[in-house]
């Protein structure tokens, strides 16, 4: 199908964004990387009257630590995150989840925040904010907020992002040296979206105790959820396979799927213990602590 009629405006600069989408308010949408905005049109699930392309703010496109974060601009491309030695090798959760999103080439164009600000319940990018407790940018002419990843999160398809607004960056905490986390997800083939997904971000005190723990699923109700449940038996704990297999009863707990061609509402409950257990049990081999399988 062809998308309804719609008007299509390039901004070549951050303030030309920002005009563009006051002078339109609710009639405009913005283009990122377009791997879900352009489908929603072709099948008329979206109806945008504007369309704000940023493709050419050159100053939308970095992936850059500053002042303990890792910032990624609206135009911070799947692919680039995938490319970069610094993410493989400090940033465990956010390089996984780099390279399970869709397939490569929808990797090429489609970004982090695009991914964030659209809001699919089986999206793989809100999972992984979740349990890093990421926060958004949000800027419009009222000027900018930054919203904790908990608030930006809505509904699904829905965010904290008003009419007029544009998110300008998502920050993830750069993890410390006791830090780390993994991303799990079962999927069909490769580049279909998540049949059950979990991203687990947890940090070791000096006794080995587990101090604090990101624990969040995908594609187990209306939106990304996290398990803080889990996340608060785990706090405290000594990693064992016992408060493993807790955690992982505490997402069972949680999931509320819908079935759908991906499986049973049953099975998918299941499965999202099952990716808990997993990236749970990696993100602690990661921090050397072993034989939690
Ligand atoms: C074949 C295929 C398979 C896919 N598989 C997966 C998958 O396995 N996992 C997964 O997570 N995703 C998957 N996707 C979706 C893909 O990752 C998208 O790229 C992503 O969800 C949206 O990013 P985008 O940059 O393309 O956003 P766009 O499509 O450009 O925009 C999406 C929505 O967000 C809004 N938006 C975008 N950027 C901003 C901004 N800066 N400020 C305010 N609003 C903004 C747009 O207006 C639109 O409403 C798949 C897509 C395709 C086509």
């Amino acid at each position: 199908m062809f998308p309804a009629p719609f008007e299509y405006k390039r901004a070549h600069s951050a303030d030309e964004a920002f005009t563009l989408l006051g002078l339109h308010g609710g009639d405009a949408r913005v283009l990122a990387g377009g791997q879900s905005l352009i489908p929603a049109m072709r099948y008329r699930l979206a109806r945008p009257a504007v369309l704000v392309d940023i493709n050419p703010v050159e100053e939308f496109s970095y992936i850059r630590e500053t002042d303990g974060e890792l910032r990624i601009g609206a135009l911070g491309r799947d692919a680039a995150l995938e490319s970069l030695a610094f993410i493989a090798e400090r940033y465990r959760l956010i390089s996984d989840v780099s390279r399970v999103v869709a397939d490569p080439v929808v990797r090429q164009m489609g970004t982090v925040v695009g991914s964030l600000c659209h809001n699919d319940p089986c999206g793989d990018w809100s999972v992984a904010a979740l349990a890093s407790r990421a926060q958004v940018v949000v800027r419009g002419s009222g000027g900018a907020r930054t919203i904790p990843i908990d608030e930006f999160l809505v509904d699904s398809y829905t965010t904290a992002v008003a009419e007029g607004e544009l998110a300008l960056e998502v920050r993830f905490p750069t993890p410390g040296a006791r830090t780390s986390g993994a991303y799990s997800k079962i999927e069909r083939k490769v580049g279909d979206f998540a049949t059950a997904a979990a991203a687990v971000q947890i940090t070791l005190a000096a006794d080995g105790t587990i101090a604090e723990a990101g624990v969040a699923i995908g594609a187990a109700g209306p939106m990304a959820m996290r398990v803080a449940a889990a996340e608060a038996l785990l706090r405290g704990a000594a990693p064992s396979r016992e408060a493993v297999a807790a955690a992982a009863d505490a997402a069972r707990a949680l999931a509320d799927p819908t079935a759908d061609t991906r499986g049973s509402a049953e099975f998918k409950k299941d499965m999202a213990g099952v990716v808990v257990a997993r990236a749970l049990a990696s993100a602690l081999e990661r921090l050397g602590v072993e034989g939690l399988r």
